[in-house]
This record gives C-alpha cells, structure tokens and sequence, in this order.
C-alpha cells in the first residue's frame, strides 16, 4: 500500500493551534500531520497533497495513521471535510449514466450496525419502485458486519464488475440495482483509508466517516442519498446528540457537492432483526423480502425507501405514499424478483438464484453455506427481555470467526447467531433464546458469560418493542 516516504523535514515544533507555513510549495507529509495535530486548519492544497500522497505511495502506514489519529483528535471543519470527500471522489472514476436517470438514481448507506441486513432488501424494493440504485458498499468494519462480505456469502457473487462503468450500466438497466466494493477504480483512496482507520481506532471521528461515506456517494451521480446514522449501545456514536452531529455534517456536505442527503437516525441497542452473521443474515432479507420476516427490520426498510428515498427524489408525492409503495413491492414478490435478478446479474448461477428466491428457509438453509454446529443458550432467569445488547454479541461473533482482524482475512460466513426471543416477551428460566452457530471448538466458558451478560431482564409488563427509526434529518430546502 504504501512505500517509505522521505524523512522528516527538520522542522520546529510547534505548540498550541496554527495554520502552518509554506504558501504555494507542498508541505511535506509530518508537516501536515503536526499541523493537525496541534489544531490546525488544513487547505485545500494539504488536503489534496495528503490524498495524493495515499495514491502515489509516499504516505507511509505509519504517517497514515498519524493523520488519522490527528483528524480524529482534532477534527474538521465543514470546509475541510468537503475537500477531503471530494479528493477521496476524484481518486477513481465517476460514473455517468443517461441523462433521463437523473431524479431516479438514488441510494442509501448505513454507518454501521449488527444485524443490519436493510441494503439486501431496500437496493431490490427501490428497484422494484422505478429506482436506479449503483450502490458502492463497504465491507466489515470493527465489530459491524458489512453488506458486501454478507453478498459474498451467496456462492458465486461478485462484487466487483469490470470494468465497473459499463457492467453497472448494463445492470442498472436490467434489474435496476447493483451493489458493488470500492475498488482499485472505484474510490481506492477511501479503500486505503477505511482499512487504516479500522486498524488504528480511527473509526468513530464525524469528518472521517462523512468523507468516507460521501466519497463513494460522489461518484455514482445520485440525486438522493438517505444515511442511515445509528446511535446507541453498539453503534460507533453511542450516544444521539453526537450521531445529530454527524447526520448534519453528512447533509451539509452532501448538499455541497450537489447531493439531495437525508439522515435517519435510527437506535442500535438490539441487533437488527433475529439474525446476526453473513449467511443467516441473507436468509432473513430473504423473509423481508418474502414480505415476512422481522417486523424491525421491515419497518426500516419501509421508512428509508419509501418514507425519505421514494418521497425526497420526488418519486412519491408524501411520505406515506413512497411508504406504501415499498410495503406494496415487498409484499407482492417484485422486490424479491428483482434481488434474484441482481444476484443471476453478479455472477450467482440462475438456477441457484432461482432457488434462493423461491425456496422456503429450510430450503435455502441448505443453498447457503452454514456453519458446523449450532449451541443453545437458556435463559438464567424469569423476565420479560428488556434488550438483547448487540455489542457483547457481535464481539463474541467476531472472535468466532465473523469478523476480521486484519484486513483481507478470510471469515466464516455461516459463523452467527439467531436470537429465538423477541424485545418485549415474557422468557421463562431455562427457556432457549439464543442459538449461535459456529464452526470452530464450543464456546468458552468467557465467551458463554459475555453472551448471558447481554442478555438483559426485566420484570416490567410485556410491551411491543419500538421501531429502532428516531428521527430524519433533512437538507434545509426540503417541502
Ligand atoms: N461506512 C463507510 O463507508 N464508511 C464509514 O466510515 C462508516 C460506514
């Protein structure tokens, strides 16, 4: 990724905030970190400086993380953090599609959640919908699982199509969806960076994660962009306030760089949906788009498509029309008829894309990868469960062989978990509620009190679980 870099300019050290020296020469790359670091305000030239130094292999690891660290310390102003998503854009291709398409290209993006499985669903429901939707996703970052390493779990699909231009717009205007990866044409720069920034505790900073996200929203020409920006227990920002923070700053640059940007903030305390890991988590975007599945995760869906996408890009004349229209196409299979599409479309074989679409869970259990053993948890205790915490478990996942520890390792996609209980419900003591599958020796005794720790009971009266959607923050010229 990166080559050794030139040595350290003897510069002073600087205390306290600045803007830094040099006008018109580059500054060399410490020169920049330092002035991050201490504060300061990076230009346009820096900024772009930095981004190419990523490209041509002059930043080293070491000076990438520095900056990173820096940046998340110190933060960005909205200027800054415009530049930053513009440069990362124009460090690979920008996708052009017909003229006609403009109002209809349309997507969403989520920061980051454990059993979050809405782009499988929203992508095809939008498409069935009238939408063009060129989806650049992400893959697994920290303890969240990632929509393409979930694709993957589908044998034969490719998230890469080459090249990208032409492949996507023969997709497009097929099946109307595809969902691909940043790749060395598509983004690369956001490609470096998202891999230091999982490694380097860089992950939770608003201007890196608008840029991130933006970056790839930049080039696939949409008109609309809903973010769906969690909050909670298991969300990178925990906590609302600071999640607010970053759904106005993805607006505000959104609106910037000639985007139409929405943000949801929606609540990740519990995972999303019953389950949790790539294979089992395909399986239940099948159920929602089946027009079954988890009242949660169909809700989502409805509200991001249909209630901001749908409405926003002035598909739908209110909220509740664009909403209706994407229960409608869930319910009536042109949702799931277009995912089988997508997925003949990326490489799966038609025959086994037919399947998956047409089979029932038990059916499709056996299509998909799964993994060796399955273990029951019962419950310690009477209660009525007052949350299942989703960041305990997904960390037990992870160490299962979910997730990744170093970029470009192997997982497990039929490592996961389904929890056998609803947010809500009356549990009584020695009842199962979860069943994790797994592949490797059985869970540690750790692991098995890290997973009883997430579970939380209470003795309050039954109650119907609330939608995790809190709120939507809207760009300023909204109807
Ligand atoms: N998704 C991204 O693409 N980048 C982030 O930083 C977080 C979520």
């Amino acid at each position: 990724m990166a080559a050794p870099g030139t040595p350290p300019p003897l510069a002073p050290e600087t205390a306290g905030a600045d803007s830094g020296g040099g006008s018109g020469e580059h500054r060399q790359l410490p020169e920049l970190i330092r002035l991050k670091r201490n504060g300061g305000h990076l230009s346009e030239a820096d900024i772009r400086n930095f981004v190419h130094a990523l490209m041509d292999g002059r930043a080293q690891d070491t000076q990438i993380g520095a900056m990173l660290m820096a940046i998340r310390l110190q933060g960005m102003d909205l200027e800054e953090t415009s530049v930053l998503t513009q440069a990362l854009a124009e460090s690979g291709q920008q996708l052009e599609w017909p003229k006609a398409w403009h109002q209809q290209l349309v997507d969403k993006h989520s920061t980051g959640g454990v059993g979050d499985k809405v782009s499988l669903v929203l992508a095809p429901a939008l498409a069935a919908c009238g939408c063009k939707v060129p989806m650049i996703s992400g893959r697994s970052l920290g303890h969240t699982g990632g929509t393409l390493d979930k694709l993957e779990s589908i044998p034969g699909f490719s998230v890469t199509q080459s090249p990208e231009q032409v492949q996507m717009l023969q997709i497009l205007e097929e099946v109307g969806c595809c969902i691909v990866g940043q790749s060395e044409k598509l983004v690369p720069a956001d490609g470096i960076l998202y891999a230091a920034r999982d490694v380097t505790a860089t992950v939770d900073s608003v201007p890196l994660i608008t840029a991130s996200i933006l970056s790839k929203k930049a080039v696939e020409g949409l008109s609309t962009l809903v973010v769906d920006v969690k909050f909670g227990g298991a969300a990178v920002f925990p906590d609302q306030e600071k999640a607010r923070e970053l759904a106005k700053m993805l607006v505000r640059v959104g609106m910037g760089l000639g985007l139409q940007v929405a943000a949801a903030l929606t609540a990740m305390d519990n995972p999303l949906g019953r389950n949790v890991g790539h294979t089992l988590e395909v399986e239940e975007a099948l159920l929602c788009l089946d027009g079954a599945g988890p009242p949660d995760l169909r809700d989502l869906v409805i509200r991001l498509a249909g209630g901001a996408i749908l409405w926003l890009s002035g598909q739908a004349e209110t909220q509740d029309q664009g909403a209706a229209r994407v229960a409608a196409a869930l319910d009536d299979g042109s949702a799931l008829h277009r995912f089988q599409l997508m997925l003949s479309a990326q490489g799966v074989d038609p025959g086994l894309a037919r399947a998956l679409c047409s089979g029932s869970p038990t059916q499709r259990r056996q299509l998909l990868p799964h993994a060796r053993k399955q273990e029951e948890l019962l419950s310690p205790a009477d209660g009525i469960v007052e949350c299942v915490r989703a960041l305990p478990l997904a960390c037990v996942l992870h160490e299962l062989g979910a997730g990744r520890s170093r970029a470009g390792q192997p997982i497990r996609p039929g490592v996961g978990a389904e929890l056998l209980v609803d947010v809500g419900q009356w549990l009584s003591r020695g009842t199962p509620w979860l069943r994790v599958h797994l592949d490797g020796p059985a869970l540690s005794s750790q692991q098995r009190r890290t997973l009883l720790g997430a579970l939380v009971l209470s003795d309050r009266a039954p109650f119907k679980a609330p939608s995790p959607f809190a709120e939507l923050v809207l760009p300023p010229t909204t109807p």
